[in-house]
């Protein structure tokens, strides 16, 4: 084997228009390059408050209990469900896609007696079948995914929180990728414990998941008769470097913390419900052209999520080789489709900084010259 130097690394600069990661805010990308602190550095310990800050305004929840954890999306949800769950305990999960599925799978491993209540992949779930499944029973936590990325179906939240108090339930929210993107109100929702990611329409690099508690949750963690199952999640110890004691933990991934301290402030700077609207509005353009090009999107109108929209490859195109040729000729990333959807659906994102109509035009233009 040679020890010749391996070069450094040039990536290619794509435009990620896919499930995430999604096109980055260059002032993101500028402040995680800007100088190391260390982690109980004063400095460090004032930008972490006004994050926290900034975090509750996004979520719209005045819960004390609101932070970023170390780790992706995914990271937040075991977080969520680690720490709420103790062995034995009932919870209903509603499933419509690959993140409920992983909810299940995860609360599963945390302890929990699952009841999943399953419905059709590319449709948001029927509250009635939630009730039906919960009927009579008392569950811990009722777990639900507000933007399903898989499908690019939005569950509307209205009804969940008095499902929730039926079942005598927690009510848990997966908000990666609509937090930021289409409206999420924590309190007005009654949501008990949330979790988002960074890279969907924060865009920031992954590697990040804020989460909230409301004061119902925290009290359940407090109770709690057995320890948290994970030592690097476990809040009740992340908290304490959080919270006002500042005790060591784990290092903190300072770089990282900075790029979401500048993702969330640029959010809060255009305004929520700005940021809502264009993605609303950008979305509306890519449904209108994809629709002139004859091809067929695979949620109906009111159940779309506006980040992220699943359309059906068109019968005689080949998935991967439209795919491969948008990031060979447009340096443009789609995504595919995950489970039943896999070969038969492309998946367009429009996040964040990527919610553009020089996007969608961009997109349009590969798609109708990659089908040509
Ligand atoms: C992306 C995503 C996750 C997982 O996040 P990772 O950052 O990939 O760990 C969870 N839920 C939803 C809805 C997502 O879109």
């Amino acid at each position: 084997m040679s020890n010749a130097p391996f070069p450094t690394i040039h990536p290619p600069t794509r435009i990620l228009m896919g499930p995430g990661p999604s096109v980055m805010e260059p002032s993101v990308l500028n402040a995680m390059g800007r100088p190391t602190l260390g982690h109980l550095d004063p400095a460090f310990l004032q930008i972490m408050d006004e994050l926290r800050v900034m975090l509750r305004l996004a979520f719209r929840t005045d819960n004390e209990l609101t932070m970023p954890m170390s780790g992706t999306g995914s990271a937040g949800m075991e977080t969520v469900l680690v720490n709420l769950i103790e062995p034995g305990d009932r919870v209903l999960v509603g499933i419509c896609g690959v993140f409920g599925q992983r909810m299940a799978e995860v609360a599963l491993r945390a302890g929990a007696e699952v009841v999943k209540v399953e419905g059709e992949w590319g449709r948001a779930l029927d509250p009635d079948a939630l009730r039906k499944a919960g009927a009579g029973g008392s569950f811990k936590a009722l777990c639900v995914v507000h933007g399903e990325t898989s499908t690019g179906v939005l569950q509307p939240m209205e009804e969940m929180r008095g499902i929730a108090d039926e079942l005598g339930a927690l009510l848990i929210m997966d908000c990666v990728t609509s937090l930021a993107g289409v409206p999420v109100e924590i309190d007005k929702w009654g949501v008990d414990a949330a979790y988002s990611g960074t890279q969907k329409c924060l865009s920031c690099p992954p590697g990040l998941s804020p989460i909230t508690f409301s004061a119902r949750a925290q009290e359940v963690l407090a109770k709690r008769k057995t320890k948290v199952a994970s030592w690097y999640l476990d809040l009740t110890l992340i908290g304490s470097y959080w919270g006002q004691e500042r005790v060591y933990h784990h290092t903190a991934p300072i770089n990282g913390l900075y790029g979401l301290h500048e993702a969330v402030r640029v959010a809060l700077e255009e305004g929520l419900e700005t940021r809502w609207a264009r993605h609303r509005a950008v979305s509306q353009h890519l449904y209108e052209g994809l629709t002139e090009m004859g091809l067929d999107l695979r949620v109906p109108a009111p159940e779309r999520l506006a980040p992220l929209t699943a359309v059906a490859v068109p019968a005689g195109a080949d998935d991967a080789l439209v795919r491969g040729a948008l990031l060979q000729n447009f340096d443009l990333e789609i995504g595919g489709g995950l489970g039943p959807m896999k070969g038969n659906t492309w998946r367009i994102g429009l996040m964040g900084a990527g919610a553009t109509r020089a996007h969608v035009e961009l997109c349009l233009a590969g798609l109708r010259s990659a089908l040509a």
